[in-house]
């Protein structure tokens, strides 16, 4: 191509770090500007070019915002020249490019895409340029397309084990560890039934830390993440059924089951919540509320066709450590109350645990079907 591309075209971050460190010393003495943004509109991509006085090091990235892909490129040890601050485009997959100083070191331009499939970041010489090219994807109007989901493999946390039994209801003489493994098998057996892989964090009562259980499902490469529990509230009339997501707790409720359930995490919760600013725009939180969505409905909706007393406590998010960390859609859900007589009763009832295990492998299959546009 004449070009200096690097081979496999995608520039990869870490290659751009390693070859040019001594470029980045470099900046901090000689600061680059910023010149000229511009676009030009390929058969197949867009090339963004900016033209810089010297070579700066840059970091790229991708944000998803709302409906929108945000593509960011920093550039280190650059000031803007004689550019606008937003450049909009109309007939184009990228529709803006916006450019503010980062901090003092960064200096970052946004390019706002309508979709996006692949993108390409590399250096031209002779006048110094970063050049992006984005190669359009298939489209994102759909759900399914957007979330790039196709669900093949489910893994199922049964939440404690071992030395951590969970809530424990001793006049019933009842551990939540037994009773989530319980529920777990039971709908393993319904998804594998319908062809789906499902793997358990824990197929027996054995303990297994929080973080090593989100990376048995990062590393099996799973797509759908469930963990499973038994709730507990010193109000025994309190009963019902929630489901969570991993996100920043809103309410001192759900706070409340976020510690319980973090209790073996060695991690306060400002620690945690520190953690989780980091990455939450990383997470697949939209998708882990819109399964926790159809997991709690179906639940729910299940259970009250045998037990119409049956309290929903609604979807919320919460700062799970178990959740953290999670590559794919992920929830929580505390099943029933083995705080509360009755709940407990139930939850001591095979029938009543396996009319759970159906409710949420319902509310999965509906989750699944959305995303996958059946
Ligand atoms: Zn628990």
């Amino acid at each position: 191509m004449g070009l200096d591309l690097p081979q496999g075209g995608i520039y990869h971050i870490s290659v751009l770090r390693r070859v040019f460190a001594f470029v980045f010393v470099l900046t901090l003495l000689f600061p680059a500007t910023l010149r000229k943004v511009s676009l030009e509109a390929g058969p197949s991509y867009t090339r963004v070019i900016f033209t810089l006085s010297s070579r700066a090091k840059v970091r790229t990235g991708k944000i998803r915002y709302r409906d929108k892909v945000l593509l960011y490129i920093d550039f280190y040890g650059t000031f803007p020249g004689r550019i606008r601050s937003r450049y909009y485009y109309s007939s184009s997959p990228v529709k803006m490019i916006r450019i503010s100083r980062k901090d003092r070191r960064r200096l970052r331009a946004v390019i706002y895409l309508s979709r996006l499939g692949k993108y390409r970041v590399f250096f031209l010489p002779s006048p110094p340029r970063w050049v992006v090219d984005i190669f359009p994807g298939q489209g994102e109007l759909t759900l399914s397309r957007q979330l790039g989901l196709k669900i093949k493999k489910i893994v199922i946390d049964p939440g404690h084990g071992g030395k951590d039994s969970g809530c424990v209801n001793r006049e019933l003489r009842l551990e939540e560890k037994y009773v989530v493994l319980d529920i777990s098998l039971i709908l393993k057996a319904l998804l594998e039934a319908d062809g789906y892989e499902v793997v358990l964090t824990r197929e027996d009562d054995r303990f297994i830390p929080l973080s090593r259980r989100t990376a048995i499902a990062n590393n099996s490469g799973a797509d759908l993440f469930i963990s499973i529990h038994v709730n507990w509230a010193s109000n025994p009339s309190v009963r019902g059924i929630e489901t969570f997501y991993l996100n920043l707790a809103a309410d001192p409720e759900a706070e409340r089951v976020a510690a319980k359930e973090n209790e073996y995490s060695g991690k306060t919760l400002s620690q945690m919540k520190g953690l989780l600013k980091k990455i939450v725009m990383n997470e697949k939180i939209r998708e882990s509320k819109l399964m926790a969505r159809k997991v709690q409905i179906s639940l729910v909706g299940n259970l009250r066709n045998y037990y119409p007393d049956v309290r929903d406590l609604g979807v919320r998010g919460a700062p799970f450590f178990v959740l953290m960390g999670a590559e794919m859609p992920s929830v929580l859900v505390e099943v029933s109350f083995l705080s509360n007589p009755q709940e407990a009763e139930r939850l001591k009832d095979p029938l009543y645990r396996a009319r759970v295990a159906s409710g949420i492998y319902r509310g999965i299959e509906e989750f699944i079907k959305e995303v996958e546009g059946k």
